[in-house]
């Protein structure tokens, strides 16, 4: 039967791909999603399960709960010195929730959206998605770093509407160093575009050191801030997320939200205001989970003759030079999983210029993530 242009044009995401593939084995280790092991913390549990006890199993608001919107804007400010109110703030489910939404409420068909690659594939998808059209330009290796602004400038048309920074990014763990972020800034001041900052990794950065581009000056009415709960505090499953921006996006996107999922759940609202509302010790724990994990697996990956990685900064994502194997990302992958049990993503799965590396997620403990990466050198090695 008939199925869409819609359907036929959404790119099938190796990262799943690589992951289904694990399932066949019995005993794998899988590094493919980012979906870490590390249990959501007990308080945040327990204001989940008192809400269900008090029946908070209702329809919300679109936009989310206010008291929930006001613990965003607190958190918000607290981190970027920048105050939005609650009818600047939209809860949606999971940071994707609000990717989309916003995509939809920016673009028209036709209209572009420049995306800095390698990058999470579900951005091409989700603009797609609203008939709008990725425009990419590279950030990996310090060549494409020099240029990026320029190259930037280069790929604005005028059909573009936005530019999308995922820093830290997914998959690379960089981090957009402060010059960089005030050209993107004056670009999109210069051509009137939306920056869309998707920040769900910024809790995660090793150093501290973090900013948004958001606190820049005058960026506050054209950035919308995408953010979730999710890696931040270990709540993938609960799906909540947000934007902050302009109200009539912020408007847009709870309005258009009732035609999709009506508004998040509720009682994971409630929990997200929990742990909101102890943010600093619990993403402070995780973080540093994270960067033990990262800096271990890292010490054995380097190791090898044939792999080439720096030290982590950020995220719980390696993103590893392959090239000298002489294989491509997907035959490293297919042959790793089939030969090791060990499963990680091809880096053309973030689009092409992500091939000749492999992504791994350090999901698992330190202990399985050591023992697999002297799996991983051996291989690369043996090759
Ligand atoms: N943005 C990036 C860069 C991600 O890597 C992910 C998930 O992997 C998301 C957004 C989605 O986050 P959420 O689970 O909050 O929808």
């Amino acid at each position: 039967m008939y199925v869409s242009n819609t359907v036929l044009e959404n790119e099938p995401q190796l990262v799943r791909k690589l992951y289904d593939r694990s399932k066949s084995y019995k005993e794998v280790i899988d590094l493919t999603l980012g979906d870490p092991d590390i249990p959501t913390p007990d308080a945040v549990k327990a204001a989940a399960y008192k809400a269900i006890d008090q029946n908070k199993t209702k329809y919300t608001a679109n936009a989310g709960l206010t008291e929930l919107r006001k613990a965003i804007s607190d958190d918000v400010y607290r981190r970027t010195g920048i105050r939005y109110s609650v009818d600047e703030i939209a809860v949606t489910a999971g940071a994707m929730g609000a990717l989309y939404l916003t995509a939809v409420s920016i673009l028209n068909p036709g209209d572009e959206m420049i995306i800095l690659e390698p990058h999470w594939p579900n951005y091409t998808n989700m603009v797609k998605m609203c008939g709008g059209v990725p425009k990419y330009v590279s950030f990996i290796g310090d060549e494409n770093m020099k240029e990026l602004s320029a190259n930037i400038e280069k790929a604005v048309s005028d059909k573009t509407r936005a530019i999308i920074i995922n820093s830290p990014s997914n998959p690379t763990g960089v981090i957009l160093p402060p010059d960089t972020l005030s050209e993107i800034a004056a670009i999109a001041e210069k051509y009137d575009l939306y920056v869309l900052t998707d920040e769900v990794y910024r809790t995660i950065v090793f150093d501290g050191s973090f900013k948004s581009i958001l606190e820049l000056p005058r960026m506050k009415e054209r950035t919308l801030l995408i953010d979730s709960l999710s890696k931040r505090f270990s709540m993938t499953g609960f799906r909540v997320g947000f934007v902050c921006g302009p109200e009539s996006i912020a408007k847009a996107v709870a309005t258009l939200q009732e035609n999709v999922n009506s508004c998040a759940c509720m009682f994971a609202q409630l929990a997200s205001k929990e742990a909101l509302e102890h943010s600093e010790a619990l993403e402070k724990e995780i973080c540093e989970t994270f960067k033990e994990r990262c800096f271990a697996m890292t010490a054995e990956l380097k190791k090898s003759k044939k792999l080439r990685l720096s030290d982590p900064v950020s995220t719980f994502y390696l993103f590893i030079d392959i090239k000298e194997t002489g294989l491509s990302s997907e035959e490293f992958c297919y042959r790793l999983l089939d030969e090791k049990h060990i499963a990680v993503v091809p880096g053309n799965a973030f689009n092409k210029a992500g091939e000749g590396y492999i992504r791994i997620a350090c999901t698992v403990g330190k202990e399985k993530l050591i023992a697999s990466a002297k799996e991983i050198v051996a291989f690369a090695d043996g090759l």
